[in-house]
């Protein structure tokens, strides 16, 4: 299959009708493993995490983390699930390095959570409704990695290490049922889907839901029927699709790929496939296996898990507010329109913006640097806004000063600047840099006299009544001030001293 062969996505939408599926893993962030004792701590060095049940050593025995049972049955009521009264843990048979016990220890068709729903609002703003077939618990394997090929892939790999620090890790996947209806939208509602869930995991507090660390992994299963037909197509599933953006690009990618094949009399496989960042491309991984081939059966050494409906209830009653709503919620609380809202979103800024507001900064004056100058710099580094170097406390200073009249604008953004060059506090910067505004109606007064001497003939003017030639004076007291006055007050001032009405 060459890129040739892809069909432009307008005529892909003329002829046929997407199906997807998306399949979403979240790594819970639990201290310790779903059937060990053993730390979940990121960065240790490979398997020092380890214990002989998840190294799936002869005799031992797991037992199930009751925090990661608490995980799953919390995310299944955020997404409108039901709760199995009693549901077992199963073995999913099959050997891959990464997995020393030979088997994945998951849930089949006894889920924790099931038929549930997810509503997701689109960028214009309507809401289009995920529903949810499943959300079952399992663990992790743990994580290869491929030494002497090019691209770290096994191929052409002289060796592999393996680290078994993340195997036993607390899984949760949640899959949909299959999506239809979305037509040209396909792609964007898969995309608002997973940043929908993502952001009710965040809620949740089960997991920080960071796609870069693998937090949480997206398999894209897409279809396409003929228009007007019942019956679905063979589906692909791309693997491993972990960001948002990716997610978008592997929908629509895989519609165009599809229509490719099917215009030119082919079939679509049931394979796996694998995503590549680079060009938004898919290629083929391997023939799905069917669930037979996994020889799932009810996991022996565990209990099985029997929520009591009084558990579920007080479980239900900490579910937060949910994402959608509260958006919806600030944006009419702040005035701001939906486009306002998805930019304050994309820029990964209403956490931020909240935090400010929090530690005591109004509404729009948080979301004013965070998304003006705070987003300009963050942007020209290339980083996210919550990792520049400032607190949403120190912004908050920053809103108080600027209000209380210390600092302008312009002194506000070399605050700015000089905290995140690690300067110190607001108020350390100020000091150090000597960037109060000159609020000393003396000296004040005294620039302003001058700057009325210096330029005579536009004193004059003014005197005459040309009161918009002040601007020229008001800037020369605010380029002899080096920009700390209040230009209101140097103009209120000059007027005075003209003698003439503002
Ligand atoms: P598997 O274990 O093979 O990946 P799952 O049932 O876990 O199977 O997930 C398959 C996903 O694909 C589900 O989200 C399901 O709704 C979806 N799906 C099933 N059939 C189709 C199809 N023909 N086209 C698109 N998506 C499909
Ligand atoms: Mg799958
Ligand atoms: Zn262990």
């Amino acid at each position: 299959m060459t890129v040739t062969d892809l069909v432009s996505y307008e005529d892909v939408l003329a002829s046929y009708d997407p199906v997807m599926g998306l399949e979403v893993h979240v790594e819970l962030g639990t201290n310790t493993k779903m059937f060990c004792g053993c730390s979940t701590t990121l960065g240790a060095d490979a398997n020092t995490q380890t214990c002989p049940t998840c190294l799936g050593l002869p005799g031992s025995l797991p037992v199930v983390n009751a925090t990661g049972v608490e995980s799953a049955i919390r995310i299944g009521l955020a997404l409108n699930c039901e709760i199995a009264q009693w549901c077992r843990f199963a073995r999913k048979n099959y050997f891959y390095p990464d997995m020393p016990k030979n088997f994945q220890t998951s849930q089949y068709d006894e889920p924790i959570a099931f038929n549930g729903f997810l509503d997701v609002q689109l960028e214009d703003g309507e809401v289009f409704r995920v529903e949810i077939e499943r959300a079952h618990m399992e663990e992790d394997t743990g994580k290869s990695t491929h030494i002497g090929g090019a691209t770290g892939r096994i191929h052409g790999a002289s060796h592999s290490l393996l680290d078994y620090n993340r195997a036993g890790i607390p899984l949760i996947e949640i899959v949909t049922r299959p999506i239809v209806g979305a037509g040209a939208r396909a792609p964007e509602v898969a995309k608002a889907y997973v940043a929908e869930l993502r952001e009710l995991i965040k809620a949740l507090g089960v997991s920080e839901a960071r796609m870069e660390m693998g937090q949480m992994r997206c398999d894209v299963n897409l279809s396409l029927r003929p228009i007007g037909r019942e019956k679905f197509g063979t589906r692909s599933e791309t693997k491993n699709v972990n960001s948002l953006r990716s997610v978008e690009r592997a929908t629509r990618f895989e519609m165009q790929r599809h229509a490719g094949v099917l215009n030119a009399g082919g079939t679509i496989l049931q394979e796996t496939r694998h995503f590549h960042e680079e060009d938004g491309s898919t290629t083929s991984g391997r023939i799905k296996e069917e669930a037979e081939d996994y020889r799932y059966f009810p996991e022996p050494d565990l209990v099985p898990v029997a929520p009591s409906r009084e558990w579920v209830e007080e479980l239900r009653g900490t579910l937060p507010e949910l994402p959608r709503l509260r958006r919806n919620r600030l944006r009419e609380e702040w005035g701001i329109s939906e486009h306002e809202m998805q930019s304050v979103l994309n820029a990964g800024a209403l956490d931020p913006i909240l935090a400010t507001i929090d530690a005591g900064a109004p509404a729009d004056q948080s979301r004013k640097w965070w998304m003006g100058e705070l987003a300009r710099r963050a942007n020209e580094d290339g980083v996210d806004l919550g990792s520049l170097p400032i607190t949403p406390e120190q912004v908050a200073r920053l809103c108080e000063l600027v209000a209380e009249g210390s600092l302008n604008d312009k002194l506000a953004r070399q605050t700015i600047e000089g905290v995140l060059a690690g300067e110190g506090t607001p108020d350390e910067v100020v000091d150090k840099r000597g960037l109060k505004v000159v609020s000393d109606e003396g000296a004040l007064g005294k620039a302003v006299d001058e700057a009325i001497e210096g330029n005579a003939a536009i004193a004059d003017k003014i005197r005459g009544g040309k009161v918009a030639a002040a601007g020229a004076l008001v800037g020369a007291v605010m380029k002899a001030t080096r920009g700390q006055a209040d230009a209101a007050r140097v103009r209120e001032l000059i007027l005075e001293k003209l003698g003439v009405e503002g």
